[in-house]
């Protein structure tokens, strides 16, 4: 892929690119005001939803077409470039009609080849810079095949946001990172900018400035980061937005390290082994949760713990997919007779705790 910066005229090449402002546009004087304060503190690149998609009708599903002239008048009177999320051809029409200078695909409409193909198509021909959420789903192959939808239309200046993905666990994130996900983007394209979300990932205002640091010592390019004039009244993502000035001093307290290329792969590469063992702990101890369940269930039928047949038949057949991915035969039943052992313990335990 050969792509071009996504870089604005006139903003330094300096980490992090910012983008900023509300989830929604809400009113003409909401989005004036924020916008005012935001180009006081210094940020060059304005954000704001016209167009939203909600998980259920009847919410704040954005004002559309007129809330465009109010983010013309930002351009005009702060001198700020305005963004906005596309996820129609219609969209489309009319945010180039309005002059918007940056476009960014959301995580619902990635998750959705017919859609991206539709924007893609609409923009042939457009030099304009896309970013592309990732998909809602942790599907790194369905984020690729969405920047190559827009690749494929000519679109040069390309990049990512990081918005995390959605999960039915609890978990302290609205949507966990899973870091490893855009890290292995960044291998396989290092020139594609990758943008972080810190807004959509926490959930909540007091995780911003965390989740951001975190980005910037993962090497990310820039950050979109929902800002409000008073957050709490804000018409939608009201707990994650913060207010102009919270802003500035999250991107003042910010760390920006010096990039140091082997130690920096190294620490990347780091990241991702902690991100991943986190994650076959939690896929353990949730194995572990369907075992005690199992435990139960054979209590209550007067099942004996051990079916052996079965347990021989799942090492074979695990043992062979594990050499089909990569691993050796030998490794792969060591750690499934390890987590069959502990399996078995919970079992005991949970019928022991459960006999009448
Ligand atoms: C947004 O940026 O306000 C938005 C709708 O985000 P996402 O597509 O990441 O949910
Ligand atoms: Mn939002």
């Amino acid at each position: 892929m050969e792509l071009e910066s996504i870089l604005l005229p006139g903003i330094e090449d300096k980490r992090p690119m910012i983008i900023s402002g509300p989830c929604s546009a809400e009113t003409e004087e909401q989005v004036m005001e924020t916008a005012t304060k935001l180009a006081g503190n210094g940020l060059k690149i304005f954000r704001a939803g016209v167009w939203k998609p909600r998980t259920k009708p009847g919410g704040f599903e954005g004002v559309g077409t007129p809330a465009l002239k109010w983010l013309q008048k930002v351009r005009k009177e702060t001198g700020m470039y305005v963004a906005t999320e596309v996820a129609t051809e219609k969209h489309v029409y009319e945010s180039l009609k309005y002059g918007m200078d940056m476009l960014w695909i959301g995580a619902r409409t990635t998750a959705n080849p017919f859609a991206v193909q539709e924007i893609a198509d609409t923009l042939k021909g457009v030099d304009i810079p896309v970013l592309i959420k990732n998909p809602v789903n942790p599907d790194l192959e369905l984020w690729i095949g969405a920047i190559e939808r827009l690749y494929n239309a000519g679109l040069k200046k390309l990049g990512v946001i990081h918005r995390g993905f959605s999960t039915n666990d609890k978990t302290v994130y609205r949507n966990i990172p899973q870091w490893h996900i855009p890290i292995e983007l960044k291998r396989r394209y290092p020139d594609l900018p990758i943008i972080c979300d810190p807004s959509h990932i926490g959930g909540k205002r007091s995780m911003v400035k965390t989740i951001s640091q975190q980005a910037m010592d993962l090497n990310y390019y820039g950050l979109i980061i929902e800002s409000h004039r008073n957050p709490d009244d804000a018409w939608s993502d009201s707990a994650q937005q913060v207010s102009p000035d919270a802003l500035e001093e999250i991107l003042r307290e910010l760390v920006i390290r010096e990039k140091v290329q082997s130690t920096e792969d190294l620490s990347d590469l780091r990241e991702q082994i902690d991100e991943l063992d986190n994650e076959i702990l939690q896929v353990l101890s949730k194995r572990m949760r369907v075992s005690r369940e199992i435990g139960l269930y054979k209590l209550e039928h007067d099942m004996p713990v051990l079916q052996t047949g079965r347990y021989d038949h799942i090492l074979n057949d695990r043992a062979e997919q594990g050499e089909n991915m990569q691993m050796s035969g030998n490794f792969v039943k060591q750690v499934l007779e390890a987590i069959h052992s502990e399996s078995v313990r919970q079992q005991f335990d949970v019928m022991e705790k459960n006999k009448k």
